[in-house]
């Protein structure tokens, strides 16, 4: 179920409540409100319920495996070691043999190449899932070579890198032309991503002017699913994530 129908679904559930609500008994009404199944804010009390907003579907922004859950330098995966279940090798073209998604983010990510290709656009997928030990390795190299603190500014700590989720990807031109470089955010596909992303459910994770919200210097070529609905509110209220969702800033790790 895509969210746009899980909040519809949700509306309906609250539309027929409210229905029954309004020539419920006040004293059944005020049972039902107090036992812990879901009910619309403002159900007990008539007079609130015309000044509170509609209720919004809530977001799991902390479960590893939840479509929603923020990660970054504040916010590590708990477990760290977090592995998702449900991988899936996309059927795009691809840099690399074997390049995996969480199985949503893979049709979508099947959806926005599709659309790219039906616009003389041409994809290729630059790196995808990334567990846990391989992160270890990647940036523990970076470590072994430049230090610590060096190594935090090119590589994320395992645990805390998004790709881990299996729900972010590194797009770049069939060209190879500014692969995972700056320089991808003006080319005709990095302008082509950065236009429609929202529209197949993934953003532009690190975009440009938010290093300090989001930890991380601009990445074109960084794409993060958290599905259309949530894509479209995030791309309203300014495009970083963490403001989106109500988090702190987080421009380095706590320690
Ligand atoms: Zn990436």
């Amino acid at each position: 179920m895509t969210d746009r129908l899980r909040a519809m679904a949700l509306l309906g559930v609250a539309a027929v409540i409210m229905t029954g609500c309004s020539t419920a008994d006040p004293s059944v009404s005020s049972t039902a409100s107090s036992t812990p199944t879901y009910s619309p804010p403002g159900m007990s009390s008539p007079a609130s319920a015309s000044t509170e907003p509609e209720p919004e579907p809530e977001l799991d922004h902390s479960s590893p495996a939840s479509l929603h859950v923020l990660v970054n330098k504040q916010h590590p995966l708990d477990p760290a070691d977090y592995a998702p279940e449900d991988l899936s090798v996309p059927d795009v073209p691809s840099s690399r043999t074997s390049l995996e998604l969480r199985a949503e983010a893979a049709g979508a990510a099947e959806e926005l190449f599709a659309a790219a290709a039906a616009d003389g656009v041409e994809l290729t997928l630059l790196s995808a899932y990334r567990s846990y030990a391989y992160q270890q390795g990647t940036y523990g190299g970076w470590v072994q070579k430049y230090g610590q603190a060096e190594a935090d500014r090119i590589s994320a700590r395992p645990g805390f890198s998004e790709h881990q989720t299996g729900l972010a990807m590194d797009v770049g031109a069939a060209s190879g032309a500014c692969a995972l470089e700056q320089c991808f955010g003006d080319t005709g596909e990095g302008a082509w991503v950065a236009e429609h992303a929202a529209g197949h459910g993934w953003i532009v994770r690190y975009p440009e002017g938010a290093e300090q919200t989001t930890g991380y210097s601009p990445e074109p070529w960084h794409l993060r699913y958290v599905g259309t609905q949530a894509a479209a509110d995030v791309v309203a209220s300014g495009g970083v994530l963490e403001t989106a969702w109500g988090f702190e800033a987080a421009p380095d790790y706590a320690s």
